[in-house]
């Protein structure tokens, strides 16, 4: 194809290990994000005949050190660029330990149907075998294909293709670190080929009723986790109260916990605290109602969403509302 007539593809930058340098190329240490865009950009062959590539650098971090205020950066970004008509899709290159939260915040509140595609990778960019080149790749074929229009964001890790709700990292090292656990992967992006196995069912992107906007307007709103364990008391939950406008319990199990604990979390929602119920298990569904009574102590069940996303679309609720019975609703549809 011409170079004139390739898509035109934005890549945002954060950082990571597909950023991370080592002292040498089998150390097992390395510092994430110290690489810019353009050195990894030149180190994908055959990337300039998928598209033509304007890069950004928009923060250059370990993830773990992601920030709302980069959340914030991104998301507008985002906004700004799903307005250009010459911009047929968006990549995010990003750090793996939280590429799900950021995936999933980027879900609800970017209103566009064109490709959004999030990437990082496991090994650093010096790595032997490193797997960034082979999925950034795959991302730009990815964010050039009509078939990711309409789907919200995607993470592509491993030559898998996840939905920003399903995607988890699994593994804290090995390339097979990202799994979609309660409803499976997206489909598959082998050399630049995308094929999907699925269509997403929830709410997101167009028809997310959420904002940028409204979340800075409410100060985004401060949401804790709270992991639950044999012989948990009330005193963490007790010391919290008084500071988050929200409290996600990480549950044992179905979504449960100790009954000090419970009698802390049913406090801290009667004196306003909005208090949700999800699993540390990682995978299944927290329901309404299962062993706690959620109606009596005004809770609300985080369905299949983990702690840390829980506390992503919590926050989104709360700027948007203060009534249990519409918390439990955006569980339910997001
Ligand atoms: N902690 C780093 C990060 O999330 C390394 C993980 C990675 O990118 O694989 O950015």
């Amino acid at each position: 194809m011409l170079e004139q007539t390739l898509p035109r593809i934005a890549l945002l930058a954060t950082g990571g290990t597909i950023a991370g340098t080592q002292v040498q190329a089998n150390s097992a240490g390395y510092k994430a994000g110290a690489l810019p865009i353009g050195h990894l950009v030149d180190a994908v062959p055959g990337l300039s005949n998928l598209a033509r590539i304007q890069a950004e650098q928009v923060a250059n971090i370990g993830s773990q050190n992601m920030s709302h205020d980069v959340w914030g950066a991104l998301a507008a970004r985002i906004a700004d660029l799903s307005r250009q008509e010459d911009i047929k899709g968006i990549v995010v290159v990003h750090g793996t330990d939280t590429l799900e939260e950021t995936a999933y915040f980027l879900s609800l509140v970017t209103h566009t149907d064109k490709p959004l595609v999030l990437v990082g990778a496991m090994r650093p960019a010096t790595a032997l075998g490193a797997e960034g080149p082979a999925n950034l790749y795959n991302a730009v074929a990815l964010a050039v294909s009509a078939q990711a229009r309409g789907r919200g964001p995607l993470v592509v890790m491993n030559e898998d293709i996840h939905y920003a709700r399903e995607v988890q990292k699994i593994a804290s090292m090995g390339i097979c670190a990202f799994a979609s656990p309660n409803r499976g992967r997206a489909g598959v992006v082998r050399g630049g080929e995308p094929r999907f196995y699925s269509r997403n069912t929830t709410r997101h992107t167009l028809d997310s009723e959420f904002s940028l906007s409204a979340l800075q307007a409410a100060h985004w709103p401060r949401v804790d986790i709270v992991y639950a364990h044999a012989g948990m008391d009330g005193l963490l939950i007790d010391a919290l109260a008084g500071h988050a406008a929200g409290i996600v319990l990480a549950g044992v199990g179905g979504g449960n916990t100790t009954d000090s604990a419970l009698s802390a979390l049913s406090r801290a929602a009667a004196a306003g605290v909005a208090v949700v119920r999800s699993s540390r298990t990682g995978s299944g569904p927290v329901d309404r109602g299962g062993e706690v009574d959620d109606d009596a102590m005004n809770f609300v069940a985080a369905g299949e969403l983990s702690p840390q996303k829980a506390r992503v679309l919590l926050m989104l609720a709360l700027s948007v509302g203060r009534d249990p019975a519409q918390w439990q609703r955006c569980f339910e549809q997001y």
